[in-house]
């Protein structure tokens, strides 16, 4: 589903991504954890195309992101990202808010987008939001309407980078048991969090990044019983 390799980014003369080798298929969770600034956002990013590669190869979704000739939209409409900041449009209620982009993207007739968007309403266990606007909301709950959100365009691959470290604790556990379920349905996810309980149950495997490269690519149990890289263990026991 995904595949980079010999991926390297600049930003400027700024070695941000290097020599990053990875595969994810379909249906793995992948969580991403390291120190700040060690180029976690910038790899999400690039797998959808909001960052561009310097060299190397990608291959998302069967699409060679390499190639510049690709049509970016009707790529990127496969790929659901949900941000720390929920990015809801302030002055739409949440019912818009979700069928604005199948609409106006998809080509989805309203009746069928606004179907779709409470089947997913529902299943984020705010279906008698809809009507809301997102300043009427908590958090926790807003977070939840961008995932529905990025559901209801019928995502081959969802990203999240750090959907949770803008909540407050107490909508830190209703955001990650959405994110759970999902994984649970087979949906192909890669998350960036600092939630390492998350990362222990519910990945399929932890990668580990330090200034730009992928240090440790390991099963969640393994990176957890005895990570290989003094790196990731000097940063697991920091955080746990
Ligand atoms: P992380 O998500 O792991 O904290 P980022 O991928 O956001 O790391 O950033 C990695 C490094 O790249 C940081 O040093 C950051 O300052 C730098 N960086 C990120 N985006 C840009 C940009 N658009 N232009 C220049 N430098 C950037
Ligand atoms: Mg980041």
């Amino acid at each position: 589903m995904i595949e980079f390799k010999h991926v390297n980014k600049y930003f400027g003369s700024f070695h941000v991504l290097k020599e990053i080798n990875l595969t994810i298929r379909q249906g793995e969770v992948v969580v991403i954890v390291g120190p700040s600034g060690s180029g976690k956002s910038t790899l999400l990013r690039c797998i959808n195309r909001l960052e561009t590669i310097t060299d190397g190869e990608l291959v998302v979704n069967g699409v060679p992101l390499h190639n510049k000739k690709i049509d970016i939209n009707r790529f990127r409409r496969e790929i659901g990202m949900v941000f720390q900041h929920f990015n809801l449009y302030p002055h739409k209620k949440v019912i818009d808010n979700i069928i604005l982009a199948p609409v106006k993207v998809l080509g989805m007739s309203n009746a069928e987008a606004r179907e779709k968007a409470m089947t997913y309403l529902n299943r984020v266990g705010i279906g008698d939001k809809a009507d809301s606007y997102p300043s009427q909301l908590s958090g926790g709950q807003q977070q939840r309407v961008a995932i529905a959100r990025g559901l209801t365009m019928n995502p081959k691959i969802m990203l999240f980078d750090e959907p949770t470290s803008a909540l407050d604790p107490e909508m830190i556990g209703e955001v990650l048991d959405v994110m759970r379920s999902l994984a649970h349905q087979g949906m192909t996810m890669v998350i960036v969090t600092h939630e390492m309980g998350f990362a222990k149950e519910a990945a399929d495997r932890v990668i580990f990044m330090d200034e730009g490269r992928i240090v440790e690519d390991a099963t969640s149990e393994d990176f957890f019983k005895q990570p290989k890289e003094e790196r990731a263990r000097t940063f697991l026991s920091r955080l746990l």
